[in-house]
């Protein structure tokens, strides 16, 4: 399977649980970040998330107080990098104890002795490295040389430890898909579990060119749907689809709820309009329906997943044909 039988059956129930409640809007992922403090300063990384002092970061007790708030079977813990969060191991072991499934973004740089020597694998933690291209590519967009290597030799070290190990891969203005491809190609021979390939967007604190536009997402797009059954991609075929402007969707900003040093942010993962500490007032507060119609100017250019995967899960009971092909792709794949 794509992703592991229990990630599906547990993201299932959370969805008849939340249908049985009567409701529309619900988060599936809890975009964590614990602190704004990172060892690198990526070129298309939004400027707070790497600038922030640790001494800023969140309290345990507050990182899990926002995982039982809004109840995403799916904790996504990213940052700044979260394996210079001092509290990680405490703060991993304590979403597993609260049966949700951890998706650890990292840049690989400390994952040795941050991770691998203290936490044990678990079926509810996916390791995942940031990875933008070969070599030369992706220790320019890292701003470093050496972190290619590095994360390579990572994501081969977290496989031979027994981690359930993906990748994901933003893709700029400039990238080269065929590059994109060869690495699909390395990481499938190392034996990758599940690449993600996600579009970049144009953070408002980020003043540099490299962001592409939605025609050149559908372009690039194009491309990747002309190889993407060859490797073990993340995205959904429809996702894929619609990054190809193939098909269209309205947001589902709510699926992908984000919490900060700020506090939660929205209305979604890429814009911070507003911050506060209440839940309620968030999740309240925030209109919904306007943001999912993408009609601000700073939804112009989004393709993101974390806005749209969700709704593609949304429209499939509307698609007999679609669901039959969604789970082709996560048993078959
Ligand atoms: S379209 Fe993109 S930027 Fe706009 S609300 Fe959705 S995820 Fe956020």
């Amino acid at each position: 399977m794509r992703f592991p039988l229990h990630i599906t059956t547990d993201t299932i129930r959370h969805q008849v649980r939340q249908a049985w409640r009567g409701k529309k809007r619900y988060p599936f992922v809890l975009m964590l970040e614990p602190l704004y403090t990172c060892n690198l300063a990526c070129i298309g990384c939004a400027t707070e998330r790497h600038t922030g002092k640790l001494k800023d970061r969140l309290p345990l007790e507050r990182c899990l107080q926002a995982v039982d708030e809004c109840e995403a079977p799916v904790v996504s813990i990213c940052g700044g990098e979260p394996t210079i969060y001092p509290e990680l191991k405490d703060l991993v072991e304590g979403i597993i104890e609260r049966r949700r499934h951890i998706y650890l973004c990292t840049n690989a740089l400390l994952l040795e002795d941050t991770v691998f020597d203290v936490l044990e694998p678990h079926k509810r933690l996916t390791i995942n490295i940031h990875l933008d291209g070969m070599r030369k590519t992706h220790d320019y967009v890292c701003a470093r040389d050496g972190v290619f290597d590095k994360a390579i030799e990572m994501v081969k070290e977290s496989k031979r430890r027994g981690y359930h190990t993906i990748t994901n891969t933003t893709i700029f203005k400039e990238t080269d898909i065929d590059e994109v491809e060869e690495l699909c190609a390395l990481l499938t021979d190392i034996g990758i579990d599940g690449m993600l390939l996600s579009p970049g967007y144009q953070y408002e604190s980020v003043d540099l060119d490299i962001f592409p536009t939605r025609r050149d997402i559908q372009r690039k797009f194009t491309k990747v749907l002309a190889f993407q059954k060859r490797f073990r991609l993340t995205s959904t075929p429809m996702f894929l689809e619609f990054a190809a402007g193939l098909r269209d969707y309205r947001c589902s900003p709510w699926s992908t709820v984000t919490f900060t040093p700020l506090g939660w942010k929205g209305p979604c993962y890429l814009i911070g309009k507003s911050h506060t500490w209440d839940w309620k007032e968030f999740w309240e507060g925030t209109d919904w329906e306007y943001w999912e119609s993408r009609q601000d100017r700073l939804c112009q250019n989004c393709a993101m997943h974390s806005g749209f995967e969700a709704s593609v899960v949304r429209e499939l009971p509307g698609s007999p044909r679609d669901m039959v092909r969604m789970a082709a792709w996560n048993l078959l794949g």
